[in-house]
């Protein structure tokens, strides 16, 4: 790269580096995003088509969720890097509408470049779509209905509609049902949800119509040692991080033993050892272990011989639920143990779920921990519901936290569309043309919704507009008539957030993008 100073060439960036700049770094990284888009839209709606994403290693993943399909793509391209951002940052803050996102980020870049294309500065463009934005959410805002405390059907339908979709259809109301009952349980007064307290259990077998709720927290591990109770009332309970066994030494040590003596010296010492540490257990008054990592076979003989139930090699994330559900402290060494660290629950039990055993850990000293077994036919099956139900979860605590939701089905999109056009009039200027772009690349929404319902997307959008000047400002596409329907009637609704978030990011990204003029790119054997 070299600039011309009286002939000369000045270097000022390493050999092999590449730039482009002007209209072409414009076109290229549109292109980049546009291409992103064009990735998720087809899984858009109701009748959105699933990916299947196979990884280097061959490890396959089926999915209709944006944010998910665009991490596991290797994605290359810095801008197009940008659109993913935008999907995480909708999936960070509210959990769903991340293809929305994507596709209207998409859509105002293919607006744009028609605006560049009639000599429309970028910072012009810019300009009237951050206008736009801001006019947008102050509109959707106004068209927002309040939800009422208490309100279960408001909350059953909003989680409907974002599991809508997602492979979860058949048993669609059921988990619904424990969604909404879930975050219900763990809800404080004032609406707030502290979803770290629900834990949703995946298991491979039986049907999803077996799913199910508990009220307490769900362990995937068995007790290590038959002689084990199985259930365990009034369950003091230590949380522990440190292995239940003999001290291996740092180094490769070597113990030279010369007589059969020794060796029994030897392993008395270890035995004498385990005992004291298992002495120590019992003494803190605990009747039930979980444990983060081993315990051994002497420790699991003498654990059950004094009565006590464990479990070995509890994940972090298992154990940090049950100190907040039980009150116990996570203990990380064998000295720490005391009577003041234990937890409590009213009954740990092992119980078989699809043949599997598990430990149920029930009437918790926080009667907020709750967990949600979801079971289904394949291990596919199972990760796309768990996706799903996760994002349900989310938005549900969205509504509760905003308490206002919008009705969906592409409803807001076609009203915002109508109220920006007659923004941009007040506005003039060439703004105008930026805030217009920004209502028409709205509609992509509606449009895409009905191409993949297979239906005309022109005809639908006619159809949706002339519903809105009617003033039906709920009329969103009924996917089954291929015409207006009132998507409040319908239960498709959405929390007000996903819809502002949704519009705020695309927006940004599509700005942040378009005033790209430069791309220097360093070579790879450099970096
Ligand atoms: P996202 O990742 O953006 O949430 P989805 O594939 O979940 O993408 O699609 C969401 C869109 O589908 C929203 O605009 C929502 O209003 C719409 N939608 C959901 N259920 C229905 C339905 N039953 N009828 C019409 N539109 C629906």
């Amino acid at each position: 790269m070299s600039q011309q100073l009286g002939g000369q060439p000045i270097l000022i960036l390493k050999e092999g580096s590449s730039r482009t700049r002007g209209r072409d770094a414009q076109s290229i990284n549109i292109a980049a995003a546009k291409a992103v888009a064009a990735a998720v839209r087809t899984t858009l709606g109701p009748k959105g088509m699933d990916k299947m994403l196979v990884d280097t290693i061959g490890d396959v993943v089926i999915t209709n969720d944006g944010v998910t399909i665009l991490k596991e793509m290797d994605i290359e391209h810095p801008a197009a890097k940008m659109m993913v951002e935008v999907a995480k940052t909708q999936d960070d803050e509210v959990g769903d509408g991340t293809t929305t996102a994507v596709v209207v980020a998409g859509e105002l870049l293919k607006r744009a470049e028609d605006l560049l294309e009639q000599d429309v500065h970028p910072t012009v463009i810019a300009h009237g779509y951050r206008m736009a934005a801001d006019k947008a959410i102050e509109i959707v805002r106004d068209l927002a209905i309040d939800v009422k405390p208490n309100d279960a059907d408001i909350l059953l339908k909003i989680a409907g509609t974002a599991m809508t979709g997602k492979g979860a259809e058949a048993a669609k109301d059921k988990l619904c049902d424990l969604i909404v009952r879930a975050v219900t349980m763990v809800a404080e007064e004032d609406g707030t949800v502290d979803l770290d307290f629900i834990k949703v259990e995946k298991k491979v077998g039986g049907s999803i119509e077996d799913s199910g709720i508990v009220e307490g927290v769900l362990i995937d591990k068995e007790r290590v040692h038959p002689a084990m109770p199985k259930k365990v009332e009034n369950a003091k309970i230590l949380l522990l991080n440190a292995a239940v066994e003999f001290k291996k030494t740092e180094v490769d040590a070597e113990i030279n033993i010369t007589s059969p003596d020794q060796l029994q010296m030897f392993l008395d010492e270890e035995e004498r050892m385990i005992r004291g540490i298992v002495e120590k257990i019992i003494a803190s008054g605990a009747n039930v272990l979980f444990c983060q990592k081993g315990i051994d076979d002497i420790a699991q003989h003498y654990l059950a011989k004094a009565g006590l139930f464990a479990t070995r090699r509890v994940k972090k994330s298992d154990m940090e639920k049950l100190a907040r559900a039980t009150g116990a402290t996570l203990v990380s060494s064998i000295d720490a143990i005391s009577p003041e660290e234990l937890g409590f629950a009213g009954i740990v039990e092992e119980r078989k779920v699809s043949g599997e055993d598990m430990t149920f850990v029930e009437q918790c000293k926080n009667p907020k921990a709750v967990s949600i077994i979801i079971k289904g036919g394949t291990e596919h099956v199972v990760d796309e519901l768990d996706r799903a139900i996760e994002d349900a979860l989310r938005v549900v605590e969205v509504a509760l936290r905003d308490k206002k939701f919008v009705a969906g089905g592409g409803s807001p999109e076609v009203e915002l569309s109508l109220r920006l056009r007659e923004y941009a009039a007040t506005v003039g200027g060439r703004a105008q043309l930026a805030i217009e772009a920004f209502a028409g690349a709205l509609e992509i929404i509606p449009r895409t919704l009905a191409e993949n319902a297979g239906l005309d997307p022109i005809d639908v959008l006619v159809d949706l507009r002339a519903a809105h000047e009617k003033g039906q400002k709920t009329a969103g596409l009924d996917v089954n008539t291929g015409k207006a329907g009132d998507m409040l009637a319908q239960g498709v609704v959405e929390p007000l957030r996903v819809k502002t978030q949704a519009l705020s990011s695309a927006a940004e990204a599509a700005v942040m993008i378009l005033r790209i003029d430069d791309v220097i790119a360093s070579s790879k054997s450099a970096g």
